[in-house]
Parts: C-alpha cells; structure tokens; sequence
C-alpha cells in the first residue's frame, strides 16, 4: 500500500505511521527525521535544511523532493511505503504523481489527520523525543516511566528545537498557507480519508486502519 499522511505538527502522523507501517511490513519515510539525521551529522544537505528547520520554515521543494525521489528507489519500498510529513506543498505532491506514475504504481490514499489548532499547540510543547531511538513521549498524555528517560531504550528524552512555541506558531503557519491546500488537491483526486486525530492514539489507529480496509 502506497499512502501519504497529511496534517498539521503534532496530529500524530508520525506515531501513527510507525505503528501501522510496523503492522503491514513497509517502511515509514519522515522527510523530517532524515533532514533531522542529516542536520545532527551536518551533512551539506544536514547544514542547507537547517537554517530553514530552526526558523519553522519549509526546506525548498527541489532539495527535498530529490531525497524523497531517491528514497523510493530502495528496495524496502517495493512493497508499499508510508510518506509521513512529505508532501508538504502542491508542487511536492505534483512531483510525487509523477514519480509514482513513472514507476506504474499510483497512489492509493492520502489520509488527512484532522486536529484543531489548540489542541496541537498543547501537543506539542509536551512531546518529548528519545534522542536514541526517535520514540516520542508527551509529558502531559504519555508521560515515560521514568522522566526524561525512554522507556524502550533508555535513551534521554530532549525537546525538539522545533517545538518551542515560537517556532510552532510558525509551523502551524506555513501549515495552514502551504500545506492545508492538499487536502483540496487529494480530495479532488478521489483519494483522500479523512481522520478525527483529536482521539486516543489507539482509537485513531482502529479508525485508521478500519478507513484504510486492514483492520
Ligand atoms: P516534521 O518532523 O515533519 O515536523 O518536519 C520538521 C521540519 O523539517 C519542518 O518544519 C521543515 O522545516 C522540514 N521538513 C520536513 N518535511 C518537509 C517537506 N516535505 N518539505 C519541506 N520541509 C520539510
């Protein structure tokens, strides 16, 4: 299965992407955890996303089309992927088709992980992440075990520059002029589901799972 997760920061795209990719056995590609890998090994495309990441702004379509293009060429993908936080504006989901269709393999679904905007914010000022593992905690609705400890690995937990509260307002900005537009494209195109995301991470995933028919 070939799906693209759409919604703002925080919507829990990411947590929902893990555990169902986990379940049908296909890769979940972040855009924004490989610009943050990139970033933390400051690599020259690591040291180009920053400026744009630390200012809650959107890294240029060209560069990161190109690693998303790349990341669908390797083998894991063969069988179905999920796209998580990638595309983020129309000319990246215009690139997408047409990768897509290059390969003889459209799209099956975008899923549309609807939240409102205050809910978000209080999302994400308590999401902490294992610096280790990428687990994601929040200290308000899925607090650790232990503080400021992950309970899979260990790891320590950190706050994502991204997600003080400045930079969120940001994000949530260019979410709403550069990325709510979408929705449109998807929803003209027959391919969009829609999710209440404001749920239990367990309920959006039965939700999810009975939208997309693998339940
Ligand atoms: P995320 O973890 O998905 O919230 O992404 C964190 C940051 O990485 C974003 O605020 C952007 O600066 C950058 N980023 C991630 N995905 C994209 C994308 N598809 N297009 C442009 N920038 C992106």
């Amino acid at each position: 299965m070939q799906l693209v997760f759409l919604g703002p920061p925080g919507a829990g795209k990411g947590t929902q992407a893990a555990i169902l990719a986990r379940e049908l056995g296909i890769p979940q590609i972040s855009t924004g955890d490989m610009f943050r890998a990139a970033v933390r090994d400051q690599t020259p495309l690591g040291r180009e996303a920053q400026r744009y990441m630390e200012a809650g702004q959107l890294v240029p379509d060209e560069v990161t089309i190109g690693i998303v293009e790349e990341r669908l060429r390797a083998d894991d993908c063969r069988d179905g992927f999920i796209l998580d936080g990638f595309p983020r504006t129309v000319p990246q989901a215009e690139a997408l088709d047409r990768i897509l269709a290059a390969a003889g393999r459209p799209l099956d679904r975008a899923v549309e992980f609807a939240i409102e905007e205050e809910e978000v914010v209080r999302r994400l000022a308590g999401r902490r992440t294992c610096s280790e593992c990428g687990a994601v905690y929040n200290i308000y609705t899925r607090p650790p075990r232990q503080a400021g400890v992950c309970d899979s690995c260990g790891g320590p937990l950190a706050q994502r520059e991204d997600d003080r509260e400045e930079t969120v307002r940001a994000r949530l900005a260019v979410y709403g002029q550069q990325t709510a537009p979408l929705i449109g494209y998807y929803k003209e195109s027959g391919r969009l589901v829609r999710i209440d995301a404001s749920r239990t991470p367990g309920e959006v995933t039965a939700a999810l799972k009975e939208a997309l028919g693998v339940a």
